[in-house]
């Protein structure tokens, strides 16, 4: 074996029960198992569970823990400034109709979005390709949705593959062609436009998934019932912002129509959570959304114990989550719903990867898996307890060395 890396001396490595697994159910999270051990990577992939003393890098992993790389399957990068001011507004009472009328919100981020060059959007999002590189995160789906027009979607999905040139992680594009009613549309008129879009969108643009927000402001069960029907004939996933504000009844729709996942959960009907649990359909749940946008918890206790595949996400986007750190989130989602280290990190590694199609390839440490791994300065536990410290040792991308933390750095043997 060549091995390009080898990491030795971990106290523990995080792996599933068994391998193979396309997801984890949540009330099984506790049979991961956390063992001392080492590995080699090569070829990009992880091709031991054993160090390998001739590896062209060697890691010293003493005292420290190696999980496999952190999942980002729900942002909305690539998008255009930020919206710190309309933050200040919102905590200090000013109402959204309010911010919403004197420009601020979604339109905000769209206006923002068609004023900017395709360098200043790509750079900004390669910028913080880079902070989440430094969090762990080694792959992160991107959303269109800024766009607000046939023209200004395909630009944003055309700006989601160029992306992929100017970052080292993997990334996913979802097309959220269903975020906002565009000024001159109705709702049902813009779904139109939609499936007027969607050859193109399937022929010219990488998107694998549509995407739907819907809410009194947005998009009704209709409309999702609709873009399902659509995802089907298109050969795409679908995704839905749902149950986010209030109480739809969106999660029996979107399971009828064969999603993927349900993202964001904080008013879940209780009826909802079984039905969801016993589906393949995973409960994204956006802690971060919902303590800066001050949004009820999502029943994350009762996903897990009734066997939901849960994961968590940043949903980094300007408005109501400016947050790009998992780890961070992760801290969130242990206090907020009441989860142990090991359900939290199963929620944004395997069970992120089934969300993006990808979790034959990423999202634990078996063999065989892309060598796609993050190097913990101390217990998992630590993550969540010693809450907004940086946890980051090392992250290794494709079975190279990727980031080093500078105090790491006599860590490795070249
Ligand atoms: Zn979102």
């Amino acid at each position: 074996m060549n091995a390009s890396l080898s990491i030795e001396g971990a106290d523990a490595l995080l792996r599933p029960p068994e391998d193979g697994l396309p997801y984890l159910r949540h009330d099984r999270a506790a049979s991961m198992t956390l063992e001392p051990g080492a590995l080699a990577c090569a070829d990009d992939a992880i091709a031991a569970l054993s160090d390998d003393p001739g590896a062209a890098v060697r890691f010293d992993a003493s005292g420290a823990t190696v999980i496999p790389g952190l999942v980002d399957c729900h942002t909305h990068l690539p998008f255009a400034g930020w919206r710190a001011r309309e933050y200040e507004q919102k905590v200090t009472g000013v109402p959204y109709e309010e911010i919403a009328r004197s420009g601020g919100g979604i339109a905000a981020s769209a206006r923002a979005l068609a004023e900017s060059s395709d360098e200043a959007v790509l750079a900004q999002a390669a910028g913080i390709g880079r902070e989440m590189l430094a969090w762990g995160t080694t792959t992160f789906e991107g959303k269109s949705g800024y766009g607000l027009s046939r023209a200004g979607e395909l630009r944003a999905l055309r700006l989601a593959a160029a992306l992929r040139e100017r970052v080292a992680q993997g990334t996913v594009a979802t097309a959220l062609l269903a975020h906002a009613v565009p000024p001159g549309f109705t709702a049902d008129g813009w779904m139109d436009e939609v499936e007027a879009m969607l050859p193109t969108v399937v022929r010219e643009t990488v998107a694998e998934s549509l995407d739907i927000f819907v809410e009194s402001i947005a998009f009704s069960n209709e409309h999702l019932a609709r873009m399902g029907a659509l995802a089907r004939e298109h050969g795409l996933a679908l995704r839905a912002h749902v149950e986010q504000l209030a109480t739809h009844r969106s999660v029996p729709v979107a399971l009828d129509a064969g999603a993927r996942s349900v993202d964001h959960l904080s008013r879940l009907h209780p009826d909802d959570v079984a039905p969801l649990a016993r589906s393949e359909c995973a409960a994204v749940l956006l802690p971060s959304a919902e303590l800066m946008n001050a949004e009820d918890a999502a029943p994350g206790r009762a996903l897990v114990d009734a066997g939901a595949i849960c994961v968590l996400a940043t949903d980094a986007n300007p408005g109501t989550s400016p947050v790009v750190a998992l780890p961070i989130v992760i801290g969130l989602g242990v206090r907020r719903y009441g989860w142990s280290a090991r359900e939290a990190f199963l929620a944004a590694t395997l069970n992120a990867a089934h969300v993006l199609g990808r979790a034959a390839s990423i999202g634990s440490i078996e063999i065989g898996k892309r060598a796609d791994l993050v190097v913990l300065d101390g217990p998992l536990e630590h993550v969540p307890y010693r809450f907004g410290h940086h946890p980051v040792l090392a992250v290794v991308l494709g079975g190279e060395l990727a980031w080093v933390r500078e105090d790491a750095r006599d860590r490795v043997r070249a």
